[in-house]
Protein backbone atom coordinates (compact mmCIF):
# COMPACT_ATOMS: atom_id res chain seq x y z
CA UNK A 1 0.00 0.00 0.00
CA UNK A 2 1.20 3.38 -0.83
CA UNK A 3 1.29 5.63 1.72
CA UNK A 4 2.63 9.42 1.61
CA UNK A 5 4.65 9.95 5.00
CA UNK A 6 3.66 13.77 4.39
CA UNK A 7 0.37 14.01 4.19
CA UNK A 8 0.23 12.25 7.26
CA UNK A 9 -1.68 14.22 9.97
CA UNK A 10 -0.28 14.09 13.35
CA UNK A 11 -3.00 13.81 16.41
CA UNK A 12 -2.40 14.96 19.76
CA UNK A 13 -4.54 13.65 22.55
CA UNK A 14 -4.50 13.19 26.39
CA UNK A 15 -6.13 9.93 26.45
CA UNK A 16 -4.41 6.15 26.26
CA UNK A 17 -4.36 5.89 22.60
CA UNK A 18 -2.41 7.76 19.35
CA UNK A 19 -4.80 6.76 16.56
CA UNK A 20 -3.64 8.09 13.09
CA UNK A 21 -5.89 9.06 9.91
CA UNK A 22 -4.06 9.55 6.71
CA UNK A 23 -6.59 12.41 5.21
CA UNK A 24 -4.96 12.30 1.66
CA UNK A 25 -5.72 8.59 1.32
CA UNK A 26 -8.87 7.85 3.51
CA UNK A 27 -11.17 7.95 0.36
CA UNK A 28 -9.98 4.82 -0.77
CA UNK A 29 -8.53 3.42 1.83
CA UNK A 30 -11.95 3.03 3.56
CA UNK A 31 -11.24 0.70 6.44
CA UNK A 32 -15.59 0.97 6.74
CA UNK A 33 -14.99 -1.26 2.89
CA UNK A 34 -13.15 -3.59 4.55
CA UNK A 35 -15.39 -7.14 5.09
CA UNK A 36 -15.82 -8.30 8.78
CA UNK A 37 -14.96 -11.93 7.45
CA UNK A 38 -11.29 -10.68 6.66
CA UNK A 39 -9.00 -12.61 8.06
CA UNK A 40 -6.20 -10.88 10.23
CA UNK A 41 -2.61 -11.41 11.18
CA UNK A 42 -1.45 -11.15 14.67
CA UNK A 43 2.43 -11.06 15.25
CA UNK A 44 4.94 -10.89 18.38
CA UNK A 45 2.68 -11.92 20.86
CA UNK A 46 2.54 -15.38 22.78
CA UNK A 47 -0.07 -18.34 22.10
CA UNK A 48 -1.87 -17.08 24.85
CA UNK A 49 -2.37 -12.79 23.96
CA UNK A 50 -3.30 -14.25 20.47
CA UNK A 51 -5.78 -16.61 21.38
CA UNK A 52 -7.49 -14.52 24.15
CA UNK A 53 -7.12 -11.67 21.48
CA UNK A 54 -8.70 -13.79 18.73
CA UNK A 55 -11.48 -14.75 21.08
CA UNK A 56 -12.40 -11.13 22.31
CA UNK A 57 -12.65 -9.68 18.87
CA UNK A 58 -14.47 -12.73 17.74
CA UNK A 59 -17.24 -12.41 20.75
CA UNK A 60 -17.16 -7.77 20.13
CA UNK A 61 -17.64 -8.80 16.77
CA UNK A 62 -16.73 -5.43 15.70
CA UNK A 63 -17.74 -3.95 11.86
CA UNK A 64 -14.25 -3.29 10.93
CA UNK A 65 -11.27 -5.91 11.46
CA UNK A 66 -8.04 -4.65 11.82
CA UNK A 67 -5.46 -6.25 9.11
CA UNK A 68 -2.95 -6.47 11.62
CA UNK A 69 -2.70 -6.15 15.43
CA UNK A 70 0.86 -6.25 15.77
CA UNK A 71 2.36 -6.85 19.68
CA UNK A 72 5.70 -4.79 20.29
CA UNK A 73 8.06 -4.10 22.96
CA UNK A 74 8.14 -0.58 24.66
CA UNK A 75 11.25 0.63 22.67
CA UNK A 76 9.81 -0.80 19.27
CA UNK A 77 6.68 1.13 20.23
CA UNK A 78 8.01 4.53 20.38
CA UNK A 79 10.05 3.69 17.34
CA UNK A 80 6.87 2.61 15.57
CA UNK A 81 4.97 5.73 16.76
CA UNK A 82 7.65 7.80 15.56
CA UNK A 83 8.07 5.84 11.72
CA UNK A 84 4.27 6.58 11.65
CA UNK A 85 5.18 10.57 12.61
CA UNK A 86 3.00 10.11 15.67
CA UNK A 87 4.44 12.74 18.69
CA UNK A 88 4.27 11.04 21.60
CA UNK A 89 4.96 13.19 24.47
CA UNK A 90 7.39 12.79 27.13
CA UNK A 91 5.36 10.57 29.91
CA UNK A 92 2.35 9.71 27.41
CA UNK A 93 0.88 6.89 28.44
CA UNK A 94 -0.64 5.55 25.86
CA UNK A 95 -0.76 1.85 25.59
CA UNK A 96 -1.61 0.81 21.82
CA UNK A 97 -2.26 3.20 18.71
CA UNK A 98 -3.75 2.24 15.34
CA UNK A 99 -2.43 3.13 11.75
CA UNK A 100 -6.07 3.80 9.56
CA UNK A 101 -4.84 4.04 6.40
CA UNK A 102 -3.41 0.70 6.96
CA UNK A 103 -5.87 -0.72 9.93
CA UNK A 104 -2.64 -1.94 12.05
CA UNK A 105 -3.18 -2.15 15.52
CA UNK A 106 0.29 -2.06 17.74
CA UNK A 107 0.23 -2.87 21.00
CA UNK A 108 2.62 -1.52 23.80
CA UNK A 109 3.68 -5.73 25.23
CA UNK A 110 5.69 -4.11 27.87
CA UNK A 111 2.29 -2.60 29.22
CA UNK A 112 0.46 -5.40 28.79
CA UNK A 113 -1.99 -6.32 31.95
CA UNK A 114 -3.51 -9.58 31.24
CA UNK A 115 -6.79 -10.48 29.74
CA UNK A 116 -9.57 -7.47 30.87
CA UNK A 117 -6.98 -4.84 29.74
CA UNK A 118 -6.66 -5.99 26.06
CA UNK A 119 -9.95 -6.52 26.02
CA UNK A 120 -10.79 -2.74 27.05
CA UNK A 121 -8.27 -0.94 24.85
CA UNK A 122 -8.39 -3.33 22.19
CA UNK A 123 -12.31 -2.29 22.26
CA UNK A 124 -11.07 1.29 21.97
CA UNK A 125 -8.73 0.35 19.00
CA UNK A 126 -11.77 -1.39 17.26
CA UNK A 127 -14.02 2.05 17.77
CA UNK A 128 -11.10 3.77 15.50
CA UNK A 129 -11.42 1.36 12.74
CA UNK A 130 -15.49 1.09 12.68
CA UNK A 131 -15.72 5.21 13.31
CA UNK A 132 -12.44 5.45 10.72
CA UNK A 133 -11.84 8.39 13.09
CA UNK A 134 -8.76 9.52 14.93
CA UNK A 135 -11.09 11.18 17.47
CA UNK A 136 -10.92 9.75 20.87
CA UNK A 137 -14.34 10.42 21.65
CA UNK A 138 -15.29 8.67 18.34
CA UNK A 139 -13.41 5.95 19.09
CA UNK A 140 -15.16 5.75 22.83
CA UNK A 141 -18.69 5.98 21.42
CA UNK A 142 -18.09 2.51 19.65
CA UNK A 143 -15.98 0.83 22.40
CA UNK A 144 -18.36 1.25 25.33
CA UNK A 145 -20.55 -0.80 22.78
CA UNK A 146 -18.11 -2.92 21.71
CA UNK A 147 -17.39 -3.55 25.91
CA UNK A 148 -21.01 -4.37 26.76
CA UNK A 149 -21.13 -6.99 23.47
CA UNK A 150 -17.69 -8.29 25.09
CA UNK A 151 -18.79 -8.77 28.79
CA UNK A 152 -22.21 -10.10 27.61
CA UNK A 153 -20.49 -12.78 25.60
CA UNK A 154 -17.98 -13.62 28.38
CA UNK A 155 -21.20 -14.16 30.48
CA UNK A 156 -23.26 -16.64 28.47
CA UNK A 157 -20.09 -18.52 27.95
ZN1 LIG B 1 -7.57 6.34 20.60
Amino acid sequence: MKVTMGAFLVILTAVPCLAQKNDAASADLSPAQAPATEEYTVAGATQEQETTLREQIRLMHPKVLPARVVFVPHWKYLDDARIFQLHVPTGYSSVMFTHLPSRTVFVDNDRYLGKEWLGHWMAHELGHLESNSAKEEDAERVAHKLRAVLRSNYKKS
